[in-house]
This record gives structure tokens, sequence and C-alpha cells, in this order.
């Protein structure tokens, strides 16, 4: 193949789907294709879609109706620009895609992205490619790792999957559709490759999973390790210095994992834990096999192990049969907890989900306003936690410039974008920070003199 050619590859929601296309392009790269930052230029373009949103396959196509200007202009100047579309539409929807847009070349689903150098090469030869099976190979073994440069190109945040699929069955989601079943990659793999992300300068590793804490990997013991037990592990690898994970359930909080927040320093103080709703009737609709009840519990537990633990959720508003009586009961549990911040959405249905069939669906109108309601108050909390940091020194994760020149910008233990005026030579450490001042979305502070530095993470969780 030539070595001159480029590829394009552009993400849609989740974190899963920024590493899976970090892998698409390193298992191309031996291939002779190069990462382009514009579709202009490629020769292969590449849109690694997600399922979760509302029409989110209307979205796919309309983006296809702009590359395939782009596939024509290519044409007209005598360059052929191969079109696949990845992801959990491309699950979803198959053969349909190649139906609908005939400019795509290849669809292939999320659990077959080593097979894609050959749905190229037949796609190259005229054929319409399509692979959307679960295949019994393990995908992990054959999509190849990551060239150190390509590693340091990424930063010094990277994340690493450690388990994909969801065996839970929420009867919103699509995930147990599109990924499949719960799958754990073994530990020593795990392991590996945060060594080699570790040695090629990153600091922090993110482990995810669509049902993270449900990971059981199998151990250099031949025994199913637990997420605990695996972050434990991870953390005694030289350079690793923080540690996070999501997505998680809180119905699998289990012992080990609680532990870790109180053993591990480098497991940062702050955990997304989607809880949905805060009514027993709906989360019972829901199947999400939890109640309020063991939700404040998983939160009790976490905080008793972890005094500076904070926490963001994942809201669904106006679940079909969601009367105001439960939507009081999300307010009340979200008082309850004080959350840092949280991502709360209205009830959209998604085809082929049991939600999608029920009976009841709530009015436009009412979402909205529930919507409104809550994001207001989450809102507040979150402007109230942010507050709460001023004055206080954390360690910051220096990872890029910042806008302006002189200006760094990091991440502190709460994932906040913290801003600094410092040398640039500290992108890539992690040095103390007092904050001065916060925005909406964001913390400004100055490097903290040694004098001042003291333990970083003293921010207490609650509202
Ligand atoms: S646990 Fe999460 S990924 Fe699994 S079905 Fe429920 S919402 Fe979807």
């Amino acid at each position: 193949m030539s070595g001159a050619r480029k590829t394009y590859i552009k993400s849609f929601g989740c974190q899963m789907n920024v590493y899976d296309s970090h892998r698409m392009a390193d298992t191309l790269a031996p291939e002779g294709f190069a990462e382009t930052t514009t579709p202009a230029d490629a020769d292969l373009v590449i849109l690694n879609t997600c399922h979760i949103r509302e029409k989110a396959a209307e979205k796919v196509y309309s983006e296809l109706g702009r590359i395939r200007l782009i596939k024509e202009q290519a044409a007209r100047e005598g360059r052929r620009v191969m079109v696949a579309v990845a992801g959990c539409v491309a699950q979803a929807e198959g053969e349909e895609i190649i139906r609908r847009a005939p400019s795509v070349d290849l669809v292939v689903g999320p659990q077959s992205y080593h097979r894609l150098p050959d749905l190229i090469a037949r796609a190259e030869r005229g054929e319409r490619a399509i692979d959307t099976e679960f295949p019994v190979e393990d995908k992990f073994d054959a999509l190849a790792a990551p060239s150190r440069d390509a590693t340091r190109k990424r930063g010094v945040s990277a994340f690493v999957t450690v388990q994909e699929g969801c065996d839970k069955f929420c009867t919103f989601c699509v995930v147990p559709y599109t990924r499949g079943a719960e799958i754990s990659r073994p530990v020593g793999k795990i392991v590996a490759e945060a060594e080699r992300l570790a040695d090629a300068g990153v600091r922090e590793i993110t482990l995810i999973g669509q049902n993270v804490n449900a990971y059981h990997g199998e151990g250099p013991d031949s025994r199913a390790w637990t997420l605990g037990r695996l972050l434990h592990r991870i953390a005694e690898v030289p350079g690793v210095a923080r540690l996070r994970y999501t997505t998680s359930h809180p119905g699998d909080m289990e012992p080990s994992l609680i532990a870790a927040h109180r053993d591990l320093p480098a497991l940062m103080p702050y955990l997304h834990l989607p809880v949905q709703s805060g009514s027993d009737r709906i989360l019972a609709a829901m199947n999400r096999r939890h109640t309020g009840a063991d939700y404040l519990d998983a939160v009790a537990r976490v905080r008793a192990a972890q005094p500076a633990i904070a926490f963001s959720s994942d809201f669904i508003v106006g679940f079909p049969g969601e009367t105001e009586e439960d939507f009081d009961a999300t307010l009340a549990l979200v008082e309850e907890v004080g959350f840092a911040g949280a991502f709360s959405f209205k009830y959209s249905p998604r085809p082929g989900t049991p939600a999608a069939e029920m009976a009841e669906q709530v009015p436009e109108d009412v979402k909205s306003e529930r919507l409104q309601r809550l994001q207001r108050l989450i809102d507040r909390q979150q402007a109230a936690f942010n507050a709460r940091c001023v004055s206080r020194t954390f360690d910051v994760l220096f990872e890029k410039p910042g806008r302006y020149a002189g200006q760094i910008v990091g991440r502190s233990p709460y994932l906040q974008p913290v801003q600094v005026m410092a040398d640039a030579a500290l992108i890539g450490t992690i040095a103390p920070a007092t904050i001065t001042e916060v925005s909406a979305n964001s913390l400004f502070g100055t490097l903290a003199t040694p004098a001042s530095m003291h333990q970083s993470v003293l921010v207490e969780a609650g509202a």
C-alpha cells in the first residue's frame, strides 16, 4: 500500500468512541494511513458514530451528505476517497446505511475494528464491505498498539478500555444491543497497555467501559479480578500519577472498589455515578435494578472511604409515566447528594428499546419544564462547589497551552479546567496551583509557592 495516504476520523459520543478512534488510527498506521484533521485532505473518512442521543442516525446521514460533497470534489480531481461508518449507528443500521447513503464504502460495528484493513481492501476492490458481527476473536488483541509518537501527540491523559458491553438492559438504553454482552479484558493486557502509555509520558489513565465497575477480567492468578483490584494493580505502574474510571452503575460499587477510594492516593476523588431518577417507581420501570436508597447508600459508602469525593451523575427527565411526584423525588435526591456537576436530558425514545413502546409518554412541554427546574438546581450546586474551590490549593495536571500567551491549562482532581500563567515547560507535569477565581466552567489560579503548598484535595463534597 502507498505510504502517503491520509485518514480523517470524526468521533461522536462517549470516551469509548474516542478510545476506539485512536485504536482504529493505530491499526491503520501500519497500512500507510497517516491521520489528518482536515476531511478534504483525506483518502479515507471514518465517522465513528454514537447512538445515545436522539435522532442519532439522522445526524449521521446529514453528516454523510457533507462528506459526499468532499468525495465528489476529490473524484473531479482524480482522487478516490473512501467513506466508512463505524460505531453504534453502524451496528444498529448495518446495510441500511449503504442503501440510504450510496457514498458509503464500508460499515463496521464496534466489535470488528481489527478487521478494518481487510474491509478497506475489499472496498478498494469495489465491494460494499459490511461487518457488524460480534466476532469470537478478541478485537483488543488484534488492534495495533499506538506508537510512542502517537501516544505523545495525544497528551498526558489517556483512556484505556477495560470492559465493553452491558448486561443490565435498562429499558431506555441501546448499549446492550449495539455493544453486546459484557466482556472484560484480562488484567495482564490492561497493565501492559498502562505501562506503554506511562512510558510514553501519560500521567493520567481513565479506565473506561459502558459498565466499567462490572469489570471481571481474568487476573494473573486465573481468577476474575474486580475493578478495585485492577485499580490497585495499575496504581503500581511507574509514572501513573492519576487514575479515574467511568461509567459506573450504582449496583456495582463493590467493596474492593470502595477500598480503592480509601487506599489509593492516585484515584482521583471525583466519581461519575449515574442515577437517572430519584423515584423508585421510575427506576423500576427503567429496570435500573437499584432504588433511590441504594444509590444514596453507594454515595455514603464512597464518602465514608474518601471524604473529599465529589459526585457527578446522569438524569433522564420525563421517562414514560413520570409524575410530578416522581420528579420531586429526583429533585430531593439531588438536594440530598449535592452534585459537583451532572448531565441531564429529556427522555427521548430509542427505536428497539422497551421504553420506546411504553404508554404514558410524557408531553414535551412537561419534560422541558422539569428539565429546566432540574438544571437550575444542578447549576446552583455546581456553582457552589466551584466557589468552595477558591483559595484552595490543588494539584493540577497541566495538559496544554491556554488561549492566551503565557497561559497553560490543566485539570484539577475534580476534572475542572484550571488556567494558570506559567511556563509551558510544566505541561505534562503535576504542580500545585492556588485557585483565585472561578467562572461557570473554569477555575483560574496561580502556581503555589512552596510555602503555601499543602495537601491538594481539600474541597468537601456536598452542597
Ligand atoms: S447500565 Fe448503562 S450501559 Fe447498561 S443498559 Fe443501563 S444505561 Fe445502558
